[in-house]
């Protein structure tokens, strides 16, 4: 928990490729306990770490250090894919900001101490000033809820049961203006720039996949040496070796598209993995995973279906992989928008040339 925070905030300064590699060993063994490494250290905490003031970053490090999982809330009922959509408002109150909206589908929400709320930023008159990113805190513990933050409900999921999916409603939450995470670009580029700490989580959520699918063909070559049918091991038998090298190809080449991608974060001016290459591998890990588990599950037999082996709780998490964090469908079409040179408002960039001529519609997420 919090291996990236920089040391001088009390965290190891590990950079993401550190911690990508530490993930993949956890997710062999637990998709949720790897879902909580990451957010953790490659979420909201990361935007905090590279775009807070020292006082934000002296405020949330020892909160995470402590064991926290930050939640990111952007999703809304309205606004999925279409991030930008958001009509969730922070609107300008003396030293504070009024928060109204509801959001949904926010992992941990409510069970988290911290919580990055993005919302339309107002000024005192109503006019909007872009899309900006608050720090709320929560003390769950406490079980007082901030007046204004509710817990709505919880979803009911197909896997990944042990954190709970959120929804959660803001009734003129205050928060103070301090808590307002401020990037260099200004508030109008504001959701842009805080959107390239999403390229680390990619890399993670990424590498939770491409681990889930390692643990699985693990479990699945030991098997394989072990059933015996027709006299023989499996192993023996071509059919299922084939499937074998393809699952290690897949896994293989996830891994070093991860890894790329996670490397240039140590190079790129923003501190983050270059959007293009985060959103490439995040595409083919996740699918690549679904497959992997899938065919390791086939090799079990009804073993595999039934519940006394990890293989069907492992398909049911990782089949999340290619929804949260940017569906299979948006990362396309970020990676076409990136190679045709094309802003579209499904691109970052493009959500950026909207919001220069006034009209902030976009997606992304
Ligand atoms: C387990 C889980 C955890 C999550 N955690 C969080 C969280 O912590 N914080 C948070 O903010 N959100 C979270 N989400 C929400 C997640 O980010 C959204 O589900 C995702 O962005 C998609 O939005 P949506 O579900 O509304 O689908 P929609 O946007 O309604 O999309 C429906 C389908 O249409 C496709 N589609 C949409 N637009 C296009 C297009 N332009 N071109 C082609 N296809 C398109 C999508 O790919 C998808 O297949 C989580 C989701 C899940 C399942």
């Amino acid at each position: 928990m919090g291996m990236t925070i920089p040391k001088e905030y009390g965290g190891l300064g590990a950079s993401f490729y550190d911690c990508a590699l530490v993930i993949e060993e956890i997710a062999k063994a637990c998709t949720l306990t790897a879902r909580i490494v990451v957010e953790a250290n490659m979420g909201g905490i990361s935007a905090v770490m590279a775009y807070g003031t020292h006082e934000q970053k002296a405020f949330c490090a020892p909160i995470v250090l402590a064991g926290d999982k930050p939640a990111i809330c952007i999703t809304e009922p309205d606004a999925g894919s279409a991030a930008t959509e958001m009509q969730t408002t922070a609107r300008k109150s003396g030293d504070r900001y009024i928060l109204n909206g509801t959001k949904h589908w926010i992992t941990g929400g409510g069970v988290s101490k911290l919580h990055l709320v993005f919302a339309r930023v107002l000024d005192e008159n109503g006019n909007e000033e872009g899309i900006g990113g608050f720090i709320v805190h929560h003390d769950p513990d406490a079980r007082i809820e901030p007046k204004g933050f509710e817990v709505v409900r919880r979803e009911r999921t197909m896997g990944l049961c042990g954190m709970p999916e959120a929804e959660l409603k803001f009734s003129d939450l205050e928060v103070g203006e301090a808590f307002l995470l401020r990037p260099s670009a200004g508030l109008k580029r504001s959701f842009a720039q805080l959107m390239e700490a999403y390229n680390s989580q990619r890399v993670g959520a990424g590498t939770i996949a491409m681990g889930v699918a390692a643990g699985a063909l693990d479990r699945a070559k030991d098997y394989l040496k072990m059933r015996e049918q027709f006299g023989r091991p499996l192993a023996e038998f071509q059919g299922l070796q084939w499937m074998v090298a393809d699952m290690d190809a897949s896994v293989h080449a996830s891994r070093l598209m991860l890894r790329e991608a996670a490397k240039t974060a140590q190079v790129s001016a923003t501190g983050f993995p270059d959007m293009m290459m985060a959103a490439r591998a995040k595409l083919f890990a996740s699918e690549a995973a679904i497959k992997v588990v899938n065919d390791a599950l086939q090799m079990f037999g009804a073993r595999g279906y039934g519940d006394q082996e990890p293989l069907e709780r492992m398909y049911r998490d990782v089949r999340m992989f290619t929804i949260g964090g940017g569906t299979a469908q948006i990362l396309r079409t970020q990676v076409a928008g990136n190679l045709l040179d094309i802003k579209t408002p499904q691109t970052r960039e493009g959500y950026v040339d909207a919001a220069d001529i006034g009209s902030v519609r976009a997606v992304g997420e």
